[in-house]
């Protein structure tokens, strides 16, 4: 466990040349820092290794992909983005096929989720045919968005004028509008169908330690023993943070808070409170029971959190409960369910069969069994992955009224979180 912290850091008399060649930019520049100004939060830590504008990992690499240092579910299998897309169009058609929505993806990756959503859309244009749909997604890293300009459009972008909300435009190889922006504030307002998939994930968490003294805030420091090495210590007393995030009738003596995703999930909720639509969150995560999850992946192999920042991917794991939390009852919540029971529910065995009946290769059907296995076997990402869904109120049968059972239109279940009705 961490070591308490110096009492307060030396800086000054350590010059740039004693940081060593081998370190990486965002380690150069983190030891910089904690010389001169002393431990930093967690979140602070996360934030620099994964965004920071000109080294952080996402930035630069983002390595999302089978050759890369973490694999999603909609880089596995195609299925997995064409079911999002059903469950999307069935709420479409539930809140009675409204004249426009905007699609709106954070953190994308590398566009293949978006690209096989599109693709069910046209292939159900019929259903849509008079609905004006617009892609909007939130990406930060440059690298990242290139990618999914490539994916999504086949590369034919422009970038925007500074003082447009959107940083980039371009039109969708099935001609939908699709705009980029860094932040979710700058997407135009209206009906809107959100998506989350491992974005929680990737935002900056606080660490806090209970201790004899109280609450103590997780640090990150250099290592006097070891110059060019980072470690945790404990806050010397409580911090803003502990003072804002811990919950008197805590019981763990470990907790994770990440206040950006609290910030995030209530701008969804007011968003979906006032012009309706839905969110969609999938993340791997628990409902305020785990304590220590923050870790790193590189190569596909688990990375020392502290070594090497900006090379690897740092995650920790999304506290439902905080998210369900921050909502503040502006919207309906369901979930989190495990990603095998919702795709269960959303039809992936009836797809499955489909696609092996019309696939006449070994090797293709082999495939699809495997990835099939990947997102849904308990041990791998079924049981791992949760859904969770925003919705506003009206759309659900209110808890308290008894639903009237001879009602004109009862309200249809919400998909993959009950029975799919559209077939
Ligand atoms: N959803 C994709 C990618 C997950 S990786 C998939 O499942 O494959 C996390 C994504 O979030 C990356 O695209 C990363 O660049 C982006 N991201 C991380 N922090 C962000 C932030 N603060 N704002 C917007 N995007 C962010």
């Amino acid at each position: 466990s961490p070591a308490p912290a110096r009492p307060c850091s030396d800086a000054g008399g350590q010059k740039e040349t004693e940081v060593p060649s081998g370190a990486t930019a965002v380690l150069r520049h983190l030891l910089l820092k904690l010389r001169a100004t002393g431990p930093v939060t967690v979140a602070e830590y996360m934030r620099e290794a994964l965004t920071n504008p000109g080294q952080g990992y996402y930035t630069r690499r983002g390595g999302i992909g089978e050759s890369g240092d973490f694999v999603t579910s909609p880089e596995i299998s195609q299925v997995f983005g064409e079911l999002i897309g059903i469950w999307y169009i069935s709420e479409w058609i539930a809140t009675g096929k409204p004249k426009a929505f905007q699609l709106v993806e954070l953190g994308p990756g590398r566009g293949s989720l978006t690209d096989d959503i599109l693709r069910v859309f046209s292939q159900l244009a019929s259903i849509l045919s008079k609905c004006d749909v617009s892609v909007h997604l939130v990406e930060v890293s440059p690298k990242l968005s290139e990618m999914q300009a490539l994916m999504l459009t086949g590369g034919k972008v422009q970038p925007n004028p500074e003082d447009e909300p959107a940083y980039m435009k371009g039109i969708s190889k099935t001609g939908i509008p699709i705009s980029w922006y860094r932040d979710i504030q700058d997407v135009p307002t209206g009906y809107s169908f959100y998506l989350a998939h491992e974005f929680f994930d990737a935002l900056p968490i606080h660490k806090f330690q209970r201790t004899e003294k109280g609450w103590r805030e997780v640090l990150v420091d250099t290592d006097p023993q070891v110059p060019d090495q980072l470690r945790f210590v404990l806050s010397p007393s409580s911090t803003p943070a502990t003072e804002n995030f811990i919950q008197p009738e805590e019981t763990r003596d470990h907790v994770e808070v990440c206040p950006e995703a609290g910030v995030i999930i209530q701008r969804l909720a007011c968003r979906i409170e006032k012009d309706g639509g839905a969110a969609l969150v999938a993340d791997y995560g628990h409902d305020g029971t785990k304590t220590d999850t923050f870790r790193g992946f590189r190569n596909h192999q688990l990375h020392d959190v502290l070594k090497a920042p900006g090379t690897a991917d740092l995650t920790a794991d999304v506290d439902f409960s905080y998210l369900r939390k921050m909502v503040q009852g502006r919207t309906a919540t369901l979930g989190p369910i495990k990603q095998q029971e919702f795709l269960k529910n959303m039809g992936i065995d009836l797809r499955l069969q489909v696609l092996l009946q019309n696939s006449s290769d070994a090797a293709t059907r082999e495939q699809l069994l495997h990835s099939y296995d990947m997102l849904m076997n308990p041990k791998k990402m079924g049981d791992r992955f949760n859904f969770f869904a925003l919705l506003p109120h009206h759309r659900l049968p209110d808890p308290d009224k008894k639903q009237k059972p001879k009602s004109k239109s009862p309200l249809p279940p919400v998909a993959g979180f009950g029975e799919l009705l559209l077939k």
